[in-house]
């Protein structure tokens, strides 16, 4: 038994916890979690937690079903609010393995892992900070009507509505007590619409926290009597809910990506990579945007009243917000960056950072060259304008995000077989469902006109 195991063990007696939940996560991005008394623990750290991989999503495959959780000792944290009368329990991620002890192929956690090592190969490490938002609803049914925001409130707004600004109070020191920091919490765009920023970590930390952190959201605004939504879109005239991220690479201490010499402060290895992002986006599209749902937050035209920020083209700008990828203002050398906003609330993590990075790294690899950055505000621009400057747009919805993806090599490559193939049989079945559907929006149209 190694340190790090003996740490948990120790813990656990000490603080006289009963339950341990060993956590992972299917291949849309769904936590799942198993509890197991501390007496189990020991023979858990040897040999895993066996399941039956056919029951989650993406891991079947239903001659080899047989799958075992192996909890990594690296993520225990006791969650010191959720016990009640009971005490105290803790989590832990768990890697999924084969019943051979190799990794499973269908285990989102590898697959960023394996993403991350060949990172490690070329001597890099990568880092991720997200700007996560979410909206927050008075409680109701699920049937599909309209919900009701918690707040009328705006951007930065200090509400004085109780609810919001309570809410971000509670989730904000909850996150804390588990040893996830917080950066920045405030009030988005949207009525009932919260942002909270993450510190940065390495990506498979950040992955973790941001499992983490949409259960904690959760389970925050269940006590508080209201809802927490991380749906793309759930208002048809209101922004959506973006995932922003800030990508970085570094090489021991340094920030591979800064230049003291450069005019942006950017290094080859940041242009390079940037490049990549843009060459391969319409192809990792469906992973950063997965949803059906997806696709009304980035391609919504002119909001009523405001421009939306979420992107639809590819190209990237300095201090750009209708770029896909935005290089920051200059800060200090170790906090060049750069951001990339078309991901949303409601991707997998794990999934979503291999793909980003692979791209990063495959731009490094062949020396993908950094077109011109866009100086205009993207949107205001006519397709004629947009084309004669090269800038694609993202795939407009799930169907053709899909089939992009379908032909890609560096996606299957980075997936890995299985995954690249659920992902794609699961994705097409979600669009099939969705298109069938007459809409509430068909009916006003042409009911009364046809
Ligand atoms: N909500 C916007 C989006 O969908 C982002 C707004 C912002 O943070 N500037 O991406
Ligand atoms: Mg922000
Ligand atoms: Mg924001
Ligand atoms: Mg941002």
């Amino acid at each position: 038994m190694d340190r790090q195991q003996e740490f948990v063990l120790r813990t656990l007696e000490e603080r006289d916890i009963r339950f341990v939940r060993l956590w992972f996560t299917d291949v849309l991005g769904t936590l799942k979690s198993v509890s197991v008394a501390p007496a189990e623990l020991e023979s858990a750290f040897e040999e895993g937690i066996g399941f039956d991989g056919s029951a989650i999503e993406g891991f079947a495959r239903v001659v080899e079903s047989d799958m075992v959780a192996m909890p990594d000792p690296t993520t225990f944290q006791v969650f010191p609010f959720e016990g009640g009368a009971s005490g105290e329990s803790a989590r832990m991620f768990c890697d999924i393995l084969l019943p051979d002890g190799s990794p499973s192929w269908a285990d989102p956690r590898h697959v960023l892992r394996r993403a991350l090592s060949r990172a490690a190969e070329k001597g890099f490490t990568f880092y991720t900070h997200p700007e996560i938002e979410f909206f927050l609803l008075e409680d109701g049914p699920n049937d599909g009507s309209v919900p009701t925001p918690v707040d009328s409130g705006g951007y930065f707004e200090h509400t004085t509505h109780a609810v919001a600004r309570d809410f971000r109070r509670q989730a904000v020191l909850s996150l804390e007590r588990i040893g996830i920091s917080v950066e920045f919490s405030h009030h988005e765009v949207a009525p009932g619409q919260q942002e909270i920023d993450l510190r940065y970590a390495d990506a498979l930390t950040t992955a973790d926290n941001i499992m983490t952190f949409r259960h904690v959201i959760k389970e925050v605004a269940l006590s508080a009597g209201v809802r927490a939504t991380f749906m793309p879109k759930p208002f048809t005239d209101q922004p959506g809910s973006g995932m922003h991220t800030h990508l970085s690479l570094f090489e021991g201490e340094r920030n591979a990506f800064h230049d003291a010499g450069d005019p942006m402060k950017l290094s080859k290895v940041a242009k390079a990579f940037i490049a990549g992002l843009l060459v391969h986006a319409r192809e990792y599209t469906a992973v950063t945007n997965q949803w059906v749902n997806s696709y009304k937050r980035l391609f919504p035209q002119a909001l009523p009243d405001r421009i939306t920020e979420s992107p639809a083209y590819v190209c990237w700008g300095h201090l750009n917000r209708s770029a896909l990828v935005r290089v920051p203002a200059y800060g200090k050398p170790n906090s060049a960056r750069v951001e990339i906003r078309s991901l949303d609330s409601a991707t997998n993590p794990y999934l979503a950072f291999a793909v980003l990075l692979s791209a990063g790294l495959k731009g490094i690899e062949e020396g993908y060259e950094l077109p011109p950055g866009a100086e205009d505000d993207v949107w205001s621009l006519s397709n004629a304008e947009r084309k004669a400057m090269g800038y694609k747009a993202l795939p407009e919805n799930l169907a053709e995000a899909i089939d992009v993806m379908a032909g890609s090599e560096l996606i299957a490559e980075v997936l890995g077989e299985h995954v690249f193939d659920y992902f794609l049989r699961n994705k097409r079945a979600e669009w099939e469902e969705y298109r069938r559907e007459v809409t509430p929006y068909e009916r006003r149209r042409y009911l009364g006109t046809l």
